[in-house]
């Protein structure tokens, strides 16, 4: 047999992929037996020609692909692929760069570099903070809040990388009662706890309301930290940041900010105005994969001091042989040792849009979010449930008098996950049923929110 070039191959599949991305189903089609079926199997005694899998690979999980990176893909909080991210990521790939430190990639190191300036300058975050590339929002949050727990525990005489949390003083977390589950999980895995965890009341919108927030810290005696949001995973909202900034650290707390997609609100001059005393803030998570449309996975974690953030991190070993100050190892700024060199994309994500073209994208996705708002209020029965302040939509569904609007609501997710026109999920916000919309993707256009409005006005009405 002819060997047959696995680039090529694997071209061939991805434009036809790209090329069928707009009329596909949103939703996946194939079904676990039938994807299983297709890709199952004894492991072969012998390899199979290069090409040939990734020819078979490609044909068998098609079914089983989500178009997610297509502009009618509204659930969770996902986001597109950038071409110049998208073709900078296959290079990624292609180059096989070990990231961890300056010795294996020069150049890995080189476009960290410059990519986490421009993003600092873009977030209107300080000049001098540090900057480590995860692999998103969860990793973020973790980095930066290990980063927190060195600070606020030395700060009390404590070296929390040497003597662990046992026998540490008492730390304090603090967060609003809407912060998002990552931020729970970052807290466990650094032996913190979640039950601890002080929740603080939030607003209609899940706004941590600060007067709440300063009775919570009157009662925290030492090292304390606070998680804020930047962007509510449902309703898109921001806490108050020239509030509660400021009465969290006359506490001597360290404040962290989840903004996973929020944070690009910064970038826009027309919403940057969310964002305000967010920059006074300690640390910031931000998704370089969901908002800034580059490929999974990416994410950012920022610390304004970075010598907490390099003491949590950092590790050495013999055979490492650091770089010195002027020259960036980036594994003095992730969990991750050996890791995928994911500056690369982020690097070209920010060059192929600009300054300009990051608000835009911002813009637009707040602006089409609007328009399906909109849209979907002028049908009777269709209620939203949260203020639209950026890209998120919380809609429910009520029908004739006796049927619950959860039920409903929920059967409209369903037939619209169904029909393939978009797709979007359900959440619960305030006790109710509600079906979330969220606009992060560069390509989608008034179109298909147009096309994607009707689609589900017409299935609640069925
Ligand atoms: C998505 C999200 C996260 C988690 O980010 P991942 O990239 O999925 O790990 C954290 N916080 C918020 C507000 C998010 O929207």
């Amino acid at each position: 047999m002819v060997q047959k070039d696995v680039l090529a191959v694997a071209t061939a599949h991805a434009r036809a992929f790209i090329a069928g991305l707009e009329a596909r189903p949103v939703g996946q089609q194939g079904t676990h037996a039938t994807l299983a079926a297709a890709l199952a199997g004894e492991l072969p005694e012998d390899g199979v020609d290069a090409a040939q899998v990734v020819d078979e690979l490609a044909r068998a999980v098609e079914p089983g692909l989500v178009a997610t990176a297509g502009p009618r893909f509204f659930g969770f909080v996902i986001g597109g692929r950038l071409p110049a991210a998208l073709g900078a990521d296959w290079l990624t790939s292609v180059w096989d760069q070990n990231a961890s430190h300056y010795a294996t990639s020069a150049a890995a190191s080189v476009v960290e570099e410059v990519a986490a300036g421009w993003l600092l300058d873009l977030l209107h975050l300080p000049k001098t903070a540090s900057v480590g590339f995860v692999t998103g929002g969860q990793m973020a949050n973790f980095t930066c809040l290990a980063a927190a727990r060195h600070a606020v525990l030395a700060r009390a005489g404590w070296d929390v990388e040497a003597d662990g949390l046992y026998g540490a003083p008492p730390l304090h977390v603090v967060a609003g009662a809407d912060a998002h589950v990552t931020i729970r999980a970052a807290l466990r895995y650094l032996g913190l706890g979640t039950k601890r965890v002080r929740q603080v009341a939030t607003d209609a919108q899940g706004r941590m309301q600060a007067a709440a927030l300063g009775a919570t810290l009157a009662g925290c005696e030492g090292p304390t930290i606070v998680c804020a949001a930047a962007g509510n995973v449902c309703t898109g909202a921001f806490d108050r940041f020239t509030e509660i900034v400021p009465i969290a650290h006359a506490r001597g707390a360290w404040v962290h900010v989840d903004g996973a997609f929020g944070l690009w609100a910064a970038a826009s001059p027309r919403f940057e105005a969310l964002t305000a005393g967010l920059q006074d803030a300690d640390s910031w998570g931000v998704d370089a994969h969901k908002w800034l449309n580059v490929p999974y996975d990416c994410g950012v974690a920022i610390v304004a001091d970075p010598s907490p953030h390099r003491a949590a991190l950092s590790s050495t070993a013999s055979y490492i042989v650091p770089s010195g100050d002027a020259r960036r190892d980036a594994m003095d700024w992730v969990p991750e040792f050996s890791r995928r060199a994911r500056g690369f994309a982020v690097y070209a994500a920010l060059r192929s849009l600009g300054r300009r073209g990051v608000a835009e994208l911002v813009d637009r996705c707040c602006m089409l979010a609007e328009r399906m708002a909109e849209s979907l209020a002028a049908e009777p029965g269709v209620e939203i449930l949260n203020d639209v302040v950026l890209n998120q939509v919380l809609v429910r569904f009520h029908a004739g008098p006796g049927e619950d609007p959860g039920r409903h609501t929920e059967n409209v997710i369903a037939r619209v996950q169904a029909d393939g026109t978009c797709w979007l999920g359900g959440t619960r916000w305030r006790g109710a049923t509600a079906m979330r919309i969220s606009f992060s993707n560069a390509t989608t256009t008034e179109a298909d929110v147009d096309r994607s409005a009707a689609a589900i006005r017409r299935l609640a009405r069925d």
